[in-house]
């Protein structure tokens, strides 16, 4: 399916509070979406689905020094709150609601909020987007439980600052900093129950490492060897290389012989606020196609680079066929541009980084002739996480094949990846570092 109409693969299982800082982080990536949302104007997730929070109602309140927005809820939810520039905006990312705000809600602003929308972004993700007459940091933001016959509520306070500022707190926290889900600091608000003490966070940058197929997705096969097995190899080869460093907390969305629906691979992606996804595959060609061989770096596109790319991209796709997974229904028009909107920025870095790896692949691994190449893979489609898909070569291929079983060709192919993904995050570790 080279298609970008399989939209529906973020959940928000772990929302993150960026509570007082002006930025969030994870959300390097996420700029993407710039602060797009639906106008208020537009159907907002009219469908009653049983189960998602409500929000009922959505007001302003003080002036241009400082503004408090809240939004009334009939249950407490999980989100992350930063600003971007150019215009100002302050971006609230929330699981998805069922919006039942008064019409109008958002078309008039007040002190720094020149008006705000707010909509379903993606299936299992709603997002409300302010936009400022001016430079403001986020003072608080918080979700209250409900108390003194007020509902459970969103609340963000904003502050005016000056350019400057602005622009340094958008800066200094580019780096990962996860917060819990509610804040301990509301000054005006009515007493809480004290929020349980979060664990101790791990802020280093999280990779997820994709073994493609498993269980009874084979992948592609010559012989004995199984394409599901020799990537799975390679996939815990390459974490341990990572894990050694340090650096990094390392995801893998297998570590076993079992099938994981590609959707699966990529919410993991997204839930863990990956800074990177890194898809292991191993490629066929059929006889009569010519001879291939050596290593591609795939990175997603709405049109294939090639017809082989295409070819590839359908087959992957079809993990999900074999593992009898029924494909949920479209999202709407609106989500699907929105989703197009923040991958294009995740492009851009995930472009970057296979750049980079052929770069540092290609000095140890012999690669395909047209090594670098797009095509519409369903595994690399959150938009907030570079990914990339690594055909390692062909099983079709004798000498690929020789190497893809061979020890000693995985553990320099991993120190190649290692030594690319390092390089990739070295500005981000940087900045975390300086930051501590
Ligand atoms: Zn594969």
């Amino acid at each position: 399916m080279a298609n970008p109409s399989n939209r529906r693969f973020l959940l928000f299982g772990r929302a993150l509070l960026c509570g007082a800082a002006l930025s969030c982080s994870g959300l390097t990536f996420v700029r993407a979406a710039e602060g797009q949302a639906p106008s208020a104007s537009q159907p907002q997730n009219q469908t009653m689905t049983p189960g998602f929070p409500v929000a009922s109602d959505a007001r302003l309140a003080g002036d241009a020094k400082l503004t408090r927005f809240v939004l009334d809820l009939d249950k407490t939810i999980q989100f992350r709150a930063f600003a971007l520039d150019d215009p100002y905006r302050v971006v609230i990312d929330i699981p998805q609601v069922s919006f039942r705000l008064p019409p109008g809600s958002g078309t008039n602003g007040r002190g720094l909020v020149k008006a705000f929308r707010y909509g379903m972004v993606m299936p299992g993700g709603s997002r409300m987007v302010f936009d400022l007459t001016g430079p403001a940091r986020i003072a608080n933001a918080t979700v209250l439980d409900a108390a003194n016959d007020q509902p459970p509520r969103l609340v963000l306070e904003l502050e005016e600052v000056d350019r400057t500022t602005f622009l340094q707190a958008l800066r200094a926290n580019s780096r990962p900093e996860l917060k819990p889900a509610v804040s301990d600091s509301m000054a005006a608000a009515p007493p809480q129950p004290a929020p349980k003490p979060a664990a101790p966070l791990d802020s280093r940058p999280v990779v997820v490492i994709d073994p493609g197929h498993g269980g009874v997705d084979n992948g592609t096969r010559s012989g004995e060897e199984m394409e599901k097995n020799l990537v799975l190899a390679f996939g815990l080869a390459l974490r341990d290389r990572l894990e050694k460093s340090g650096k990094y907390r390392v995801v893998m969305t297998r570590n076993d012989d079992t099938f994981i629906p590609l959707d699966d691979r990529v919410k993991v992606a997204h839930s863990q606020s990956a800074a990177l996804f890194v898809s292991i595959h191993a490629d066929y060609l059929p006889r009569g196609e010519g001879e291939a061989q050596g290593a591609t770096i795939y990175t997603l596109s709405d049109k294939a680079s090639d017809a082989e790319a295409e070819r590839l991209a359908d087959s992957e796709n079809r993990a999900d066929a074999i593992g009898g997974v029924d494909l949920r229904e479209e999202p709407t028009e609106v989500a699907d541009i929105l989703i197009d909107l923040a991958q294009r920025e995740t492009r851009t870095f995930s472009n970057r980084f296979a750049r980079l790896l052929m770069g540092e692949m290609k000095g140890s691994v012999r690669m395909h002739k047209n090594p670098l190449k797009s095509a519409g893979f369903r595994v690399l489609k959150a938009p907030d996480v570079p990914s990339v898909l690594v055909e390692l070569g062909y099983v079709s291929n004798k000498s690929d094949l020789e190497h893809l079983v061979s020890e000693s060709w995985r553990s320099k192919t991993v120190a190649s990846i290692g030594q690319a993904i390092d390089v990739f995050l070295a500005k981000r570790l940087a900045t975390a570092g300086a930051a501590r």
